[in-house]
Parts: structure tokens; C-alpha cells; sequence
């Protein structure tokens, strides 16, 4: 059975998308840890993230850098924090998360409300920055 996140790439489930190529899909994480905590996947269906391939593995990464720097410009935040867990979804993905201290990264605290306005607005925001990254 296709993973939540595969149904996300499909269309089959909305989601508030960043930016894809042929490979990559980034998202916002529907129970952010801060506004603007995005959700990069490869869009091949590998649950563990050390299980995939070298170069679908480098590309991550890569695409990443690029969706953080977009996050980056439009949210006030010192960094992005970088983290994996796929604890939940076994779907691999990157966390994106905008940071001022570690507490901000802490998977264990109460996660953000957000309306769908509020949504809506942060990904317009990050998929403009992402043009000129
Ligand atoms: P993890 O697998 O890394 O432990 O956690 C999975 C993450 O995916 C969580 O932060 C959760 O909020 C997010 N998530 C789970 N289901 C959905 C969904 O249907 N849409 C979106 N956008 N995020 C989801």
C-alpha cells in the first residue's frame, strides 16, 4: 500500500507543497514545530533513509539545501535545523525546521496550530523565495 506521503506526491492527499523536481517533493509538515517547518522526501517510496541509494540519497540533500535556503529568507530564524527521525511516516524524509536555539528542534514539545490562512500564506512565501534561491 502507497504511503501517506506517496499519496501527497500522487495528489491523492493535498498538501501544502514548496517545490518538487523528478525526484524530490517538499511540504509543509501539517504539525509544525515553527512556521515554515517543511518536509522533504524523495518521491521513490524508501522507508529508512539509509537505505536509499547513493545518488537519490546526495540529491536529498542537495534539493534540501535549496528549500532551506528558501525558508531561510522569508522567516525570521537564525538557522534551519536539519533532522531525521521516521519515527511516524515510514516514508523517509528531512525535517526542515527555522531556529533560533535547540529547544526550537525539539520533537518532543507541543506542536504549532495553524490555520489554513495561515498555511497558505507561508507556503506563497517559501515557494517565492525558492524561485530565487
Ligand atoms: P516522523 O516520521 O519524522 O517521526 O514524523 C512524521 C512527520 O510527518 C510528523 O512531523 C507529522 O506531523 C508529519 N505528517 C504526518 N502525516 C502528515 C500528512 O498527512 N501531511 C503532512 N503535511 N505532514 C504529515
Amino acid at each position: 500500500m502507497a504511503s501517506i506521503f506517496s499519496k501527497i506526491v500522487n495528489g491523492e492527499i493535498p498538501s501544502y507543497k514548496i517545490a518538487e523536481d523528478n525526484n524530490y517533493y517538499a511540504f509543509l509538515d501539517i504539525n509544525p514545530l515553527a512556521k515554515g517547518h517543511t518536509l522533504v522526501i524523495p518521491k521513490k517510496e524508501v522507508d529508512y533513509i539509509f537505505d536509499i541509494d547513493d545518488i537519490l540519497l546526495g540529491g536529498i540533500m542537495i534539493f534540501a539545501k535549496k528549500v532551506a535556503h528558501a525558508i531561510e529568507k522569508v522567516t525570521p530564524c537564525k538557522r534551519i535545523g536539519i533532522a531525521v527521525l521516521g519515527l511516524e511516516v515510514p516514508h523517509a524524509h528531512i525535517h526542515l525546521v527555522p531556529i533560533n536555539g535547540a529547544n526550537d528542534i525539539d520533537f518532543s514539545k507541543p506542536k504549532l496550530k495553524l490555520s489554513a490562512e495561515e498555511f497558505n500564506e507561508i507556503t506563497a512565501k517559501i515557494k517565492e523565495a525558492f524561485q530565487t534561491v
